[in-house]
């Protein structure tokens, strides 16, 4: 374990030297997006001003070398989540298109009228939608898991949803409302006893915490480039090379062919017949440059950094007066959402921005666990490893000074 140098770190992401309305700014939406480091934006520009021409199809070196660089992504990828086979890396828009992509080729090759699908009660949107859209072509049931008081899943509830109908379970390995870390290798445990797959959205974990596919067993794990530091646009699908083998493909276009005739097309190999039209390479480039930072902090080391930015400011936000927190799970990641009695989490979250602190509120795509919650939003904090304990009592001061505005 090393101590990281939160100097130097802020140094590596210019946006964070900023002013907002003259003030400092305190960027604590991290969950939403993160903020990108240096090297992601010279990637970029690196990319478009050196290699940039399209990837698999020329025979020139511009070509090749952009081919190249894109598949050295996906192997940084692999290495990162410790997949067997990058054949087994599918890159996509986003976790979102990760979830859709495999929600429609899955219900469509394995699922029958009268068939069941698992999530939980604490899944962002993108984790019920795509399902539901399957469920409502297919004649499918979605089942829903509940969660306890603390905002942690209730495994007895998670066997007894399980029937002989179970197709499925979709579930998030860190809620993006609560913080709650969920036990995924005991969940992929108990699916896998009934020969279930499990689906993890992992949007909010590979930023924070090591995640290694093949410890956790999951068949697929999706995430987004921008939530862990890298660009917009690119998303990561991991899926066992058995299951994906088994799934007809998603799209249909460029790249994802063997061979077309007007009678018949067939299919290119893995991961490619999941990626149909020109993807993009100068993201891909830039979310392995966004990983290799990360990787050279190390995640244990900023799991430990946040771990204490988490309980630093718990302990702060419990002393304000009428505040409360939702999500006490015992395993929890740094997300903090709460409600300050009588006041909005609008007007909260809207005279914080005025102080140069960015928080988010509402329903932050949950909209199901809001009702679970019997709340209709929250305000929510979230932590990246180069946010500060200075700025933690940044927040703090600004609820304190909103509160005595509105007693
Ligand atoms: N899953 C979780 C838990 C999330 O927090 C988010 C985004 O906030 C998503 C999925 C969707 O991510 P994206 O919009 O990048 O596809």
């Amino acid at each position: 374990m090393k101590e990281l140098d939160i100097h130097k770190i802020r140094a590596d992401f210019p946006i964070l030297s900023r002013e907002v309305y003259g003030k400092p700014l305190v960027y604590f939406d991290n969950a939403a997006t993160t903020q990108k480091p240096q090297c992601v934006m010279d990637k970029i520009n690196e990319m478009y001003t050196t290699v940039n021409a399209n990837v698999h199809r020329g025979v020139h070196f511009l070509s090749q070398a952009a081919t190249d660089e894109h598949e050295a992504s996906r192997r940084t990828v692999q290495e990162f989540i410790n997949a067997a086979s990058s054949n087994e890396i599918v890159f996509t828009r986003g976790a979102t298109e990760s979830i859709n992509l495999v929600a429609s080729s899955f219900c469509r090759d394995f699922c029958r009228e009268g068939d069941e699908l698992v999530i939980t009660a604490m899944e962002h949107h993108s984790n019920i939608v795509p399902w539901q859209l399957q469920c409502d072509y297919y004649g499918l049931k979605l089942e829903v898991v509940p969660i306890n008081a603390e905002g942690e899943l209730i495994l007895d509830e998670l066997e007894k949803k399980i029937t002989s109908r179970t197709k499925l379970i979709a579930v998030t390995h860190i809620s993006n409302v609560l913080g709650t870390v969920n036990p995924i290798s005991r969940i992929v445990e108990i699916a896998h006893r009934h020969d279930i797959p499990v689906l993890i959205d992992a949007a909010q974990s590979v930023q924070h915490r090591k995640v290694d596919v093949r410890e956790i067993d999951c068949d697929f794990l999706v995430f987004s480039s921008h939530k862990v530091y890298g660009p917009t646009g690119v998303g990561v699908l991991y899926g066992k090379e058995k299951w994906l083998d088994a799934l007809s493909p998603y799209q249909g276009g460029g790249e994802m062919i063997s061979s077309v005739s007007f009678q018949k097309t067939t299919f290119n190999s893995l991961p490619f017949k999941f990626e149909a039209g020109t993807p993009d390479f100068v993201g891909t480039a830039a979310l392995a440059s966004a990983l290799r930072y990360i990787t050279s902090i190390g995640l244990e080391n900023i799991d430990l950094y946040e771990h204490e930015l988490l309980r630093y400011a718990t302990e702060k936000l419990l002393a304000v007066s009428g505040l409360r927190i939702l999500g006490n799970a015992a395993d929890k990641s740094s997300v903090i959402s709460f409600l300050v009695d009588g006041i909005h989490p609008y007007d909260m979250g809207t005279l914080l921005d005025k102080m140069g602190i960015a928080v988010r509120t509402g329903h932050h795509c949950a909209e199901p666990l809001m009702r679970e919650l019997g709340v209709e939003g929250t305000v929510r904090a979230s932590f990246a490893f180069y946010n500060t304990k200075e700025e933690i009592d940044m927040l703090i001061s600004g609820i304190q000074r909103i509160v005595q505005m509105f007693r």
